[in-house]
């Protein structure tokens, strides 16, 4: 059994109530470890140590602040196959995709902050007929809350802590319970790495306990929050008559809309990793496909065979391409989606089904599920679902397809495959969302924002949208006369 702990100060302690949780292993739903059920105790505990942490790290100089970051990347990078092994086993997702995405990012992560924060600059306006100079200054904000999700564990957390850290604040974070592996394993690199007692404290437990002791806490500035809308709404609920700064990203239901004047073979490709990487538990996969009319039924056929193709199987299987979901009550919700297609004149046209897999009884394991709509207003269309179930609809007009990709209460990201430049440039223009890829998916530039509309959230990350974020902004205005 690997019994996870709290990173307090830099150093690796049991919750102060010495309550645990079970922690699972979703290949074969069996318990493997155990991690802190940490309380208000632990994060009164850690907010301490982040404070008195917070004197001397804001005073470092940035380029010893960049310097650490850059340790802990290369040491991340160093560590990648007991980081990969350690977020597949939690995850479920197979080792490939975490060798290959997960644990590289995480790296990139530190490694692009500490560059970045080097070149993070502010402002100053000159009016010479006022004989004025205004200057901002950017200051850190003090101790600040992140809290990541399940999908990917150590990417999102350190998107998060590594921003945070770079702009010389001391972090809190509390990784998904479902989840928290590598960000235990994390807390010995920031330690081999030379990062100061106290300016990074890892609280392991329950969103409702651990979690809201973070968003409650009077002390804590702010809050960088990735997670379900509904964890949104109460975050947002609890913080904001508190003023803490906010940053929500949050669920989405992202349409992936390919015209017939586009490059096929790539827009096929990239429409099965778009639906169904990660499980399909990437919140920005496609997962509402709409077709243009006049090769609906080539696209259909196609998309199918190439989905049968895909490889179901144990996540340390380097050839599996679809590992486990990764819980039992995640699988029971994506499974009673799947209860629902017909009822509403929707079709199964692929997969739908359990996957036994040998010596992994136990696991969680669904085939890809391809379910042709009627209409876009039907369930499957408009709720997250968060799994390997993508719908297919054909359209007749740009207009139409428009209006249905936007009509849904998320906006976090669309897809649009044409080699029309004024129809990319048009629905570029006119989809609501943060984020709008043409003839790709996810290909990311950690310098962009990143961020959602409507119900996908408030505020960006990325860049140097989430250094600002991180910081306090004070202007001065000096006259010269
Ligand atoms: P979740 O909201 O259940 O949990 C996310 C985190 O919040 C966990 O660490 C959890 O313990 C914590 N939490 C739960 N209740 C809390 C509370 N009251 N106070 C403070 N913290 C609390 O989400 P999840 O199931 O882990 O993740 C899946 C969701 O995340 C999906 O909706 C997905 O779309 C979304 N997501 C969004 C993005 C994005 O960038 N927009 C990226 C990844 C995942």
């Amino acid at each position: 059994m690997i019994q996870l702990k709290n990173f307090i100060n830099g150093e690796f302690l049991n919750p102060i109530q010495n309550q645990w949780l079970d922690n699972y292993n979703p290949s074969n739903g069996s318990v493997y470890g155990q991690l802190p059920n940490s309380c208000l105790k632990d994060v009164n505990f850690a907010y301490e140590a982040a404070k008195k942490a917070f004197e001397s790290w804001s005073n470092t100089p940035i380029e010893k602040r960049s310097a650490i970051l850059l340790k802990i990347a290369s040491l991340i990078d160093d560590n990648l196959d007991r980081f990969a092994e350690a977020e597949s086993k939690d995850n479920g997702k197979p080792i490939s995709v975490a060798k290959r995405l997960d644990v590289p990012r995480a790296a990139s992560n530190f490694r692009f902050f500490g560059h970045a924060i080097t070149q993070f600059q502010s402002e100053s306006h000159e009016t010479k007929s006022e004989k004025t100079i205004n200057y901002t200054l950017r200051h850190p904000l003090g101790v600040v809350g992140c809290i990541s999700p399940w999908n990917l564990p150590l990417y999102l957390l350190t998107w998060k802590i590594a921003p945070a850290l770079a702009a010389g604040n001391c972090v809190i974070a509390k990784p998904s319970e479902i989840t928290p592996y590598t960000a235990f394993l994390l807390g010995e690199i920031c330690n081999k790495a030379g990062l100061p007692k106290g300016v990074l404290n890892i609280i392991h437990g329950k969103g409702a306990n651990a979690g809201q002791a973070i968003i409650e806490h009077v002390h804590i500035k702010a809050i960088s929050f990735t997670g379900g809308t509904e964890t949104g709404k109460i975050i947002a609920r609890t913080a904001a008559p508190m003023f803490k700064k906010l940053s929500l990203e949050l669920g989405g239901k992202n349409p992936n809309i390919i015209f017939a004047d586009c490059d096929y073979e790539k827009m096929l490709i990239s429409t099965v990793k778009s639906s169904f990487s990660n499980q399909g538990q990437i919140c920005l996969c496609g997962s509402r496909i709409f077709v243009e009319a006049s090769i609906f039924d080539r696209f259909k056929t196609d998309f199918i065979k190439c989905v049968s193709k895909l490889i179901v199987g144990p996540p340390s299987n380097k050839s599996t391409q679809i590992g486990a979901l990764v819980s039992k009550a995640h699988y029971e919700k994506v499974l009673s989606f799947i209860d629902r297609v017909g009822s509403d004149g929707s079709k199964l046209l692929y997969g739908g089904k359990r996957v036994h897999v040998k010596d992994h009884e136990g696991g969680y394991y669904l085939t890809p599920t391809i379910v042709q709509v009627e209409s876009n207003s039907c369930q499957l269309n408009q709720e997250e679902i968060f799994g390997p179930v993508v719908t297919i609809m054909p359209f007749e007009s740009e207009s139409k397809v428009l209006e249905m990709a936007n009509d849904v209460k998320y906006g976090l990201s669309a897809t649009v495959w044409t080699n029309n430049l004024k129809r990319s440039l048009f629905f570029s223009e006119h989809l609501e969302c943060g984020i709008v890829w043409v003839n790709t998916w996810m290909q990311r530039d950690l310098r962009t924002p990143f961020g959602g509309v409507k119900s996908s959230g408030l505020g960006r990350e990325g860049g140097f949208e989430i250094l600002r974020f991180f910081t306090e902004t004070k202007n001065i205005c000096i006259n010269y006369k």
